[in-house]
């Protein structure tokens, strides 16, 4: 359904996107997952044919992006990062507004536009003024406008930034029922979003692609380590030399440095040792006081971490 295929996009000087390549197949709920700056806009800007890469190619339901834009258009449904333009318009002025600018049919424009707003549950609020209503209300507009046309392709960024949890939970729903009959892109920066609608994430960073896999699978590459948490006061520096005195010790992690002096490590073990006991008995010897010690969960947060970590020192 959708192929990247060696797409680099440079800004001036900026490298944005390095050289990513995937597939999309049809019927996928994908997330794009990365932090700020990582290139999931950019990277669904050039899917949607809104800018051009520098190089690479990009094909949408067989159409090349570049070569036939307007047919490849027409498949894709775009909600861009942020909140819906045109803030004067009521609702139905607007979504009409977009399925003219997406050339459905006069005659089923009026049908189109009247199920859509029932889909994106905004019957009650459609003769209203856009920037008269809530921000998850706004999210809703501009779903509807990319939902607007029937496209086979939904493509939304950071559908749910700025929302509160009721919204939230409201905006993961619908983008989970639009799944069930389109192939869904969407980006984020939270994991267990991502966890919780797509069946495929793509771990992006530094406009690099580090990881493509099931959100189950990512996890379970992480789950065979086992790490740790300690803080401690370590007031004679035996930190430094603690890691040869301890069996099974993988490697020492400064986390964080408190306020009150108190350091937060992260200890990695080998596989299948529990470190706890070892520690709380080394640490005494040595003259490291433990203020707390805990054992991490192998969640989505800490493959997350791993994956980027890794792909950052290719
Ligand atoms: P994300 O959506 O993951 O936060 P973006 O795709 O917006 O990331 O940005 C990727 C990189 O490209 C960042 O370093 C960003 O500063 C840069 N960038 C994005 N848009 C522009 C632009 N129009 N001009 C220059 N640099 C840009
Ligand atoms: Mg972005």
């Amino acid at each position: 359904m959708i192929e990247v295929k060696n797409v680099t996009k440079k800004y001036g000087n900026v490298l944005a996107l390095d050289n990513i390549s995937f597939n999309i197949k049809e019927g996928e709920i994908i997330g794009l997952l990365g932090p700020n700056g990582a290139g999931k806009s950019t990277t669904m800007n050039i899917i949607t044919g809104y800018i051009e890469q520098t190089s690479g190619e990009v094909t949408v339901a067989g159409y090349n992006m570049l070569k036939k834009a307007k047919k490849a258009k027409r498949e894709i449904g775009y909600m861009p990062e942020g909140v819906p333009l045109y803030t004067d318009l009521t609702v139905k002025e607007f979504v009409t507004y977009m399925a003219e600018l997406k050339k459905v049919d006069k005659k089923t424009r009026k049908e189109q536009v009247k199920k859509v707003i029932k889909e994106t549950g905004l019957e009650d609020v459609q003769k209203k003024l856009i920037r008269n209503l809530s921000r998850g209300y706004k999210q809703r507009v501009s779903m509807a406008g990319a939902l607007v046309g029937d496209p086979q392709i939904l493509i939304l960024d950071e559908p749910t930034v700025g929302l509160d949890p009721k919204q939230v939970t409201e905006i993961r729903a619908l983008i989970k029922k639009f799944g069930e009959k389109h192939t869904v892109i969407l980006s984020s920066h939270i994991l267990s979003e991502v966890s919780q609608i797509c069946n495929k994430v793509i771990i992006i960073n530094k406009g690099k692609i580090v990881a493509i896999d099931t959100p189950e699978n990512l996890e379970a590459k992480v789950s065979g380590s086992n790490s740790i948490y300690v803080t401690v006061e370590d007031k004679e520096n035996k930190m430094k030399g603690i890691k040869s005195k301890i069996k099974g010790l993988k490697s020492i992690k400064l986390i964080k440095k408190n306020e009150d002096k108190t350091k937060e490590y992260m200890l990695e073990a080998e596989k299948d040792v529990d470190l706890r006991k070892t520690v709380f008995e080394k640490f005494a010897k040595e003259g490291i006081t433990i203020f707390e010690m805990k054992k991490a969960d192998a969640t989505l947060e800490d493959a997350f971490m791993k994956i980027i970590e890794k792909g950052g020192k290719k």
